[in-house]
């Protein structure tokens, strides 16, 4: 069976998001839909959103202030996350901010059977890490219902019930290669995303990257064939990769040296921005007369996604560097200042989330 080009449990770069937007029916992220959004964050306003499902459904819910949902979750494979990691819980954020019921899960039941990690080591990764991560990256623990896929009945239940649903030819069709631990895997996570409709359909909301799309896939076809509970389809929202430092592919924890964990001590964070790759030219005159070309910098792509906030600062760094109005030494060095006060802050929030995650549970 052929490899699907869209691998849920692998570290895959796609750089063509066109492709993945025309293969997997992904509606492109445009001007129209985002003018629609109450204060887009900044992954929306830069398109690093680049694709969504049924956007408007949440959109028309945020206007009439109607109930709506956003759910995400959490693998707690490994007790870092890396950069790339926080956009979704941007994205949860924002969903959150505007009303919506936040659910994240713990998906202890996934990392037993696809990673051998005991349902003990997963509750303890996610409460002294994973969960405090979250929160001191912007989540709101008072709004949000944190569950371990384990300890929730209501899912389990519903991964049974739903594994009436989707045949072993559909599982291969949207997953390629398949086993008993993944299949499992992938009903839970059906069950996660649409147990908050089960007392009252509503819309609901999945940002993830482009890498989990086969999951909402499988929801969205369980969702279409389960009348009895008249599910709303689940919409999603697509957003890019932070690619690896050295622009070849996306930071993946799995491979140590291309990414920046959270939380990083800062120093080494800011050492390895210096080493990225940059879109510079080889010599600083030949920079000063061409410009250099931010489109296939990794800084620039880092600034973009991460740390500039002001979308006038960052048109500024563009432009400059365009015009070979700066080198690539200068503007590194910034980089490496805001990356380093990025994890200085990080650890002072994490430190005070920890208690409250202990609380939680
Ligand atoms: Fe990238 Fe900055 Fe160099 Fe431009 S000046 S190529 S944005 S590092």
């Amino acid at each position: 069976m052929k490899k699907p080009i869209i691998d849920p449990w692998g570290a895959v770069l796609f750089k063509d998001y066109q492709k993945i937007i025309k293969n997997f029916g992904i509606t492109p992220f445009d001007e129209e839909i985002l003018s629609k959004l109450p204060n887009p964050n900044k992954l929306m306003r830069r398109f690093v959103v680049f694709g969504h499902q049924d956007l408007e459904r949440i959109v028309e819910a945020m206007e009439k202030k109607e109930e709506f949902s956003v759910v995400s979750g959490i693998m707690p494979s490994a007790e870092k996350l890396h950069l790339g990691n926080r956009l979704v819980v941007e994205m949860v954020k924002y969903f959150q901010d505007q009303g919506g019921k936040t659910y994240l899960l713990v998906a202890d039941l996934e990392a037993l059977a696809t990673r051998g990690i005991s349902l003990e080591e997963a509750e303890r990764r996610a409460i002294e890490f994973y969960i405090p991560a979250y929160i001191a990256l912007g989540l709101d623990p008072k709004n949000t219902n944190f569950y371990f896929q384990s300890k929730n009945e209501v899912v389990k239940n519903l991964a049974y019930e739903f594994s009436t649903k989707l045949t072993m030819n559909e599982f291969r069709a949207i997953y390629g290669e398949i086993n008993a631990a993944k299949i499992m895997s992938v009903l839970t996570q059906i069950g996660d995303i649409l147990h908050p409709q089960l007392k009252k359909p509503m819309p609901t909301i999945v940002p993830v990257g482009p890498d989990q799309s086969c999951h909402i896939r499988a929801t969205r076809d369980v969702a279409r064939r389960y009348k009895k509970y008249k599910f709303i389809l689940p919409s999603a929202t697509y957003h890019k990769f932070t690619p690896s430092l050295d622009g070849e592919i996306k930071m993946s924890k799995s491979r140590p040296g291309s990414y920046i964990s959270i939380p990083e001590d800062p120093e080494t964070a800011a050492k390895k921005i210096m080493n990225a790759v940059d879109g510079g030219r080889k010599t600083a005159a030949e920079q000063k007369r061409l410009g250099g070309e931010p489109e296939k910098c990794i800084v620039f792509e880092i600034f973009k996604q991460h740390l500039i906030e002001d979308d006038k600062e960052l048109d500024e760094i563009y432009n400059k560097c365009k015009s070979g109005g700066l080198l690539c030494g200068e503007c590194k060095a910034n980089a490496a200042k805001l990356i380093k006060k990025f994890m200085e802050d990080f650890n002072k929030k994490f430190e005070k989330a920890k208690d409250q995650a202990k609380k939680l549970f």
